[in-house]
């Protein structure tokens, strides 16, 4: 097995602008804290509006027509991404336990499954730089007329602090793809995998400007993207309250274009004829994961009225087997939660379920007393009258609500405005038709939950998303497409 580095080096600590480390302009600095201890780990150089024109003047040039990255070759593009795989690849060790020191997941999961999916994004990004193509279109008249994909050009990415380098790579493999230029503003939580991860962009040999970051916080450093009318797009994940801030930022400045990834609520029902252990599993580590703290998470659990008691009890002796401690310990499945802000919602939506009457079956508890540690904890007598039984608690909490028909779930699960992901659990194919005919939802995972590749689209319908990620779809957010119609000479 795979030992961390306990207490890794913070190597980065700076803005990364037109590939050089540079202070500040305001000279300030903000703190980062291990979640595990509660601790300041690092103090990082913290951007703001005059850095971030700083760092769109060295994006605009490195677009801009005649740059070396405009020149380059589409297969040498493709390259670089594997060079830089490569790297991410070599450096696997030391991205992981940062991360984990950073964000408190625990380190099994960020060295085996985040490292590995960032890097299959990546190569699977790489092997598309040199196949984007238009079409040559039969026109009307003496024309011919074909189209030719783009890149937008400078793209702003605000990201969100729960799979840290994992969210960056969703946004950043396929903007270089198409041939943008970027500038990353990591989650205020989680800059440090970010920052380290723009030191091998350098070293790989991407022209200088093609990637900035900017470490900082929302209302300075990432309005100071949204709001930039040199920006030509605006790519963000977090919750839908500040999605709409950046949505009416782009409008209001040049009418940026935007994708964004926002709240989910996942509902996951498991029917009477579902394999009952198994569906159990899914159930837990469908939300368990990464301490609750994800959008997809299966928040909403709706389990048929004939199970429902023994549906309960397997789900609590299951529950209890989710090893709660320190990350960088083998056996840990859940950390702590990101920081103190989080920890204390968690601890409100648990306190308001228990005064509204949902029995606590195992967890409610804070773990310890350093920190940011909650018990993991199971709900049962939910109703979506309760506001645990309505809000995305965004924490190791599952709500069990009891239902009774088809009709009556669907109804229920469609009645929230978001539609991000759906799971149910069933042996018929008929509840598989019928279930993922009806539910607005962007993705439905049957008898499993939290499935992803890089080869399969992701993004939500309703009030969860605009726009993919992954997948070939995922190129199209980074891509403007021109039409090119040329008069034929008459001879033809
Ligand atoms: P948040 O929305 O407050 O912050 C996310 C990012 O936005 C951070 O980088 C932050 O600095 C930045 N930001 C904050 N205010 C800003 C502003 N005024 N202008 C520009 N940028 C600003 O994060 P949160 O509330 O902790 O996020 C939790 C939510 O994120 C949950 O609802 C969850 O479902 C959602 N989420 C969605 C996805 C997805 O893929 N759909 C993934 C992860 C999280
Ligand atoms: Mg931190």
């Amino acid at each position: 097995m795979t030992q961390p580095m306990r207490n890794p080096e913070i190597r980065c600590k700076h803005l990364f602008i037109n590939n050089e480390w540079v202070n500040s302009a305001s000279g300030k600095t903000f703190p980062i804290i291990n979640p595990a201890t509660g601790k300041k780990i690092a103090d990082v150089q913290e951007g703001d509006k005059t850095d971030v024109d700083r760092a769109v003047t060295a994006a605009r040039k490195a677009v801009e027509p005649g740059s070396v990255w405009r020149n380059m070759d589409a297969s040498d593009r493709g390259r670089l991404l594997n060079r830089f795989a490569d790297l991410i690849e070599r450096d696997r060790l030391y991205l992981a336990s940062l991360e984990t020191f950073d964000s408190g997941r625990p380190f099994n999961d960020t060295y085996n499954t985040d490292l590995s999916m960032v890097i299959k994004c990546f190569r699977y990004y790489a092997g598309w730089t040199d196949k984007i193509s238009g079409r040559t279109i039969p026109m009307d008249g003496e024309y011919l007329c074909y189209t030719r994909p783009e890149p937008v050009g400078v793209c702003g990415q605000i990201l969100h602090w729960n799979f840290p380098l994992l969210m960056m790579t969703l946004k950043l493999a396929p903007a270089l793809t198409c041939g943008n230029a970027v500038i990353i503003k990591p989650a205020e939580q989680t800059p440090l995998t970010a920052l380290y991860t723009a030191s091998l962009v350098k070293e790989a040999g991407f022209p200088a400007g093609v990637v900035n970051v900017i470490p900082g916080y929302g209302p300075t450093a990432g309005a100071g993207l949204s709001e930039h009318c040199d920006i030509d797009k605006i790519a963000f994940t977090g919750s839908s309250k500040v999605g709409q801030i950046i949505s009416q930022a782009a409008a209001r400045t040049n009418l940026k274009k935007t994708t964004l990834e926002l709240s989910g609520r996942t509902p996951n029902v498991v029917f009477p004829d579902a394999d009952m252990d198994r569906a159990v599993e899914t159930c837990r580590n469908g939300l368990f994961l990464n301490m609750g703290q994800y959008s997809c998470t299966a928040s909403r659990t709706y389990v048929h009225e004939d199970i429902y008691d023994t549906f309960v009890r397997k789900l609590v002796e299951k529950a209890k087997t989710w090893t709660v401690g320190d990350p960088f310990d083998s056996r840990t499945m859940c950390g702590p939660q990101v920081d103190q802000e989080q920890f204390d919602k968690v601890m409100s939506l648990i306190d308001s379920g228990i005064q509204s009457g949902a029995k606590v079956e195992c967890g409610g508890r804070r773990q310890g007393s350093t920190g940011f540690y909650i018990q993991p904890t199971v709900f049962s007598g939910v109703t979506e009258d309760m506001r645990v039984g309505r809000d995305e608690i965004y924490g190791p909490v599952i709500q069990v609500i009891k239902f009774r028909t088809m009709d009556d779930v669907i109804e229920r699960t469609n009645r929230a405005s978001r539609g991000l992901a759906a799971g149910i659990s069933t042996k018929s194919l008929d509840n598989v038709m019928t279930y993922s005919s009806h539910v607005r939802a962007g993705t439905i995972w049957v008898n499993s939950l939290n499935v992803f590749g890089a080869q399969t689209p992701i993004g939500g319908y309703r009030t969860s998303s605009n726009g993919k990620e992954l997948g070939e779809y995922g190129l199209e957010e980074y891509s403007e497409l021109k039409t090119v119609i040329i008069r034929t000479p008459t001879s033809m």
